[in-house]
């Protein structure tokens, strides 16, 4: 297919994603939806041609992202965390690791996941340890979306001063086993659990990437500084609605989330040395605020039929609330709070003079 015909498909998808979405929420992705959304050509996309990737330009990825995440959020996360393992494989030097599993990953006949958000905290909760040529994990993954439907999953660990990322096959075993299915309050159908692994043996052939810990930190501090497309998705589709419920409200909220995702996208698009990571973070955490903000006006909009689990509403601001804390860095959650802390209606000008009321 065509790279440009990509969000059309994704459109295509999504009007039928969008019926099934709260069936989903309640009984769990399925693998099967995962194998259409491949079918689509939605697997390559970050993928390189010569593995049947489309590799294609970011705001194609952007559109089909925000697509799928406003039409089924359970669905859209578990195929978006399919795309970290397609981009860090294709980088890989480990040459012979990325041609056994790029085309399969790229077709989606193989489903990845990842497990490895705890290397952003101080004290990472998987540590790596030198077993003859290769190594040992060992530790708790907190978070680990897919489980059960996911093929392989790529898995981070810590030496004192390294990472080291591995592609294992997604099984229980001995090992590495899930710690049971979380009970969320969004996101409640993509089967995400924890991991305990013990002992993990990971071969030399198996690992895509080791380097400096600090370095890697560096660079995840500025791709985690910007916005994911799927914080517009939901907001977007909640304004279709609310242009209905409430018109005047709807445009103003859309200007403003139209600015936003603009330069969220200008920044994101901009090397390291052309925009700060605190512009970032701060265009990231404004657009996260709005999405609350637009899906809490389209609940505020439709009363109480909002409550009911059969309309999008309630979910799109339970999933608008999960966008507050997915892939949080210390530095997005410190912005984040800042904006609240400062924002005019949370402290207005008649009530600075009296700060004890
Ligand atoms: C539904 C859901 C699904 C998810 N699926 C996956 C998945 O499939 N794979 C995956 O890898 N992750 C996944 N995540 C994790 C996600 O990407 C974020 O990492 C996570 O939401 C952040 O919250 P936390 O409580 O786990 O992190 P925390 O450990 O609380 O850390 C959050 C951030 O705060 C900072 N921080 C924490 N403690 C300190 C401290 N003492 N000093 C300084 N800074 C600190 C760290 O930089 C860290 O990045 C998922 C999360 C959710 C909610």
């Amino acid at each position: 297919m065509n790279p440009t015909d990509l969000p059309d498909a994704a459109r295509a998808l999504g009007r039928s994603l969008a019926g099934e979405a709260e069936r989903v929420e309640r009984h769990g992705v399925e693998r099967s939806t995962l194998d259409r959304l491949a079918a689509a050509g939605l697997h390559g996309l970050a993928g390189p041609s010569w593995a049947g990737g489309s590799d294609v330009a970011p705001m194609v990825y952007r559109e089909v992202a925000e697509c799928l995440s406003g039409a089924d959020g359970n669905t859209w996360l578990v195929w978006f965390q399919h795309h970290p393992v397609v981009k860090m494989l294709a980088a890989s030097a480990n040459v012979g690791l990325a041609e056994r599993y790029l085309p399969d990953l790229c077709s989606g006949a193989v489903q990845a996941g990842v497990a490895f958000s705890h290397l952003r905290n101080p004290s990472p909760s998987v540590v790596a340890t030198v077993d003859r040529a290769g190594w040992r994990f060992s530790g708790t993954q907190p978070w680990c979306t897919g489980w059960g439907l996911i093929d392989v999953v790529l898995v981070g660990a810590a030496t004192d001063d390294e990472v080291v990322f591995a592609l294992i096959p997604a099984d229980d075993g001995p090992e590495m086993c899930s710690a049971g299915e979380l009970d969320l309050a969004a996101m409640a159908g993509t089967r995400t659990v924890a991991l305990t692994l013990d002992g993990l043996a990971v071969a030399p052939d198996d690992v895509v990437l080791r380097m400096a810990r600090a370095d890697w930190l560096a660079a995840d501090h500025l791709r985690a500084a910007n916005a994911q497309p799927s914080v517009f998705g939901i907001p977007l589709a909640a304004l279709a609605h609310l242009g209905r419920t409430a018109p005047e409200v709807a445009d103003a909220l859309a200007s403003r989330l139209h600015d936003t995702r603009q330069r969220s996208y200008r920044l994101a698009d901009a090397d390291a040395a052309e925009a700060s990571v605190d512009a970032r973070l701060a265009a990231t955490a404004e657009a996260v605020l709005l999405g609350v903000e637009i899906t809490s006006a389209l609940v505020t909009s439709l009363g109480g039929k909002a409550m009911v689990r059969s309309h999008p509403a309630q979910r799109w601001a339970r999933e608008a609330m999960f966008h507050l804390v997915f892939a949080q860095t210390g530095a997005l959650r410190a912005a984040t709070l800042a904006q609240v802390a400062t924002a005019p209606r949370f402290w207005p000008a008649e009530r600075r003079a009296f700060p004890d009321v």
